[in-house]
């Protein structure tokens, strides 16, 4: 069996042959974000991902939809994903055949779709967003009711500053869904100096006992300028090893130990080789779909302005 140095070796051999480049999402495990070329929130790295030139191939670690993303944003490179079955069950929740039906029960109402779907719902929706932008995209378009998708924990809180009405889908990332208050209140209990950060996914009751709301990208940049010595995670504890690593002399606690995705964590450094050597696997959006989704995701990136 290959150690780990071998396997980092062989990687770097493999990606200079292939004119590759790793992304890594911030819920990564360490040794994945460690060979990475670029640690990013999904977005981010949908976007390095169109604007790295010299690639020809990107390992998209991280899931389903985020390397769609990156398929749709760049139709000439090849995007591997190591693990086939790195799905996002939040992104599930709704089909694109559900949004077409739903959108006929609400005519006249613009669908926003936050960008944890697949490239088919994107497709039938009319703008995409992230959670840092979703507020600014829900307030840029027509019309006094919007309807959001699918994460009703993120709708409910840009439904706290928008002056629109959301009608949210039922949908959840069970990540943060299963961040509780209990929890919260444990870690506060034990770390009592430490701020509190939420990622939007969250429930609203834990969003309310938080100091900040920040995306995973949002996240990493207050945790390099915050004074603060201590901090409460609220969202997938993967990002922890990012924020330690980045701020050694700070301490990040999660808000609730076990709160792990599954699917992010089924990428390892074997896997990602595997990748590597095999190419595989390979992730194309039918041209049709993918030209439809991009409009949807390019519509929101010319989106500048909002409240917050
Ligand atoms: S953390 Fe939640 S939103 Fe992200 S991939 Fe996992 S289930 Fe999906």
């Amino acid at each position: 069996m290959m150690k780990e140095e071998e396997i980092v070796d062989r990687i770097r051999e493999l990606k200079e042959k292939r004119k590759a480049i790793i992304l890594a999402h911030n819920y990564q495990i360490g040794e994945v974000q460690d060979v990475a070329d670029f640690v990013g929130d999904s977005l981010q790295l949908s976007q390095k991902a169109a604007q790295i030139r010299e690639a020809e191939v990107i390992v998209f670690c991280g899931v389903h939809f985020m390397a769609e993303t990156a398929a749709i944003l760049s139709p000439n490179k090849t995007i591997l994903i190591p693990d086939i079955k790195a799905g996002c069950p939040m992104a599930d929740m709704i089909t694109s055949s559900e949004l077409i039906e739903w959108k006929k029960r609400y005519p006249g109402r613009r669908a926003v779709c936050y960008v944890n779907t697949t490239a088919e719902v994107k497709a039938e929706c009319d703008v995409c967003c992230t959670s840092s932008n979703a507020l600014k995209v829900v307030d840029s378009v027509d019309g006094d009711e919007v309807l959001f998708a699918p994460d009703k924990n993120l709708a409910a809180y840009v439904a706290r500053f928008t002056e629109k009405k959301i009608i949210p889908w039922d949908g959840y990332c069970y990540v943060h869904h299963r961040i509780l208050l209990r929890h919260l209140k444990e870690k506060k209990r034990l770390y009592p100096k430490a701020e509190v950060w939420a990622h939007p996914e969250c429930r609203p009751e834990v969003i309310d006992l938080s100091d900040k709301v920040l995306s995973t990208g949002k996240m990493i940049i207050e945790a390099r300028k915050t004074e603060k010595k201590e901090i409460i995670v609220a969202t997938e504890t993967g990002i922890i090893y990012r924020m330690k690593k980045e701020n050694p002399d700070k301490s990040f606690y999660p808000a609730k130990d076990m709160a792990l995705c599954a699917n992010m964590k089924k990428i390892n450094l074997r896997k990602v080789l595997r990748s590597l050597e095999e190419m595989i696997y390979k992730i194309e959006v039918p041209y049709e779909i993918s030209q439809k989704a991009r409009g949807a995701i390019e519509k929101m990136i010319k989106i500048k302005g909002g409240k917050r």
